[in-house]
């Protein structure tokens, strides 16, 4: 069974599900400043969903100085998270309310 890898940094930390991965990157990780909007959000899963929620492609290609490379990856991660993960059940395990 393969494992949800977190991938913050350097961080290997390997999880059964992906609810637990997103518990952790929330818990065990500094919070993540929003370079377009200055929001500052959970890291990992929370950190990408608000850029591509919430902003353009363009606005973050500018702001992180990324490549459209690095917007792919983002929202293959994203949209293989979305596909499994129970919001509802991270959202309970961390007493937090959304709209994050
Ligand atoms: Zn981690
Ligand atoms: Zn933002």
């Amino acid at each position: 069974m393969s494992l949800w890898r977190c991938g913050i940094g350097d961080c290997d930390a390997g999880f059964r599900d992906v609810e637990s991965t997103i518990v952790h990157q929330t818990n065990e990780h500094e919070r993540h400043e929003c370079k377009v909007c200055g929001t500052v959000v959970p890291e990992g899963y929370f950190a990408i969903r608000h850029a591509f929620d919430e902003h353009t492609r363009a606005e973050y290609v500018r702001a992180y100085d990324a490549d459209s490379s690095a917007v792919r990856e983002r929202e293959a991660i994203k949209d293989e998270i979305e596909a499994a993960v129970d919001l509802e059940a991270v959202v309970d395990r961390l007493g937090l309310e959304l709209p994050i």
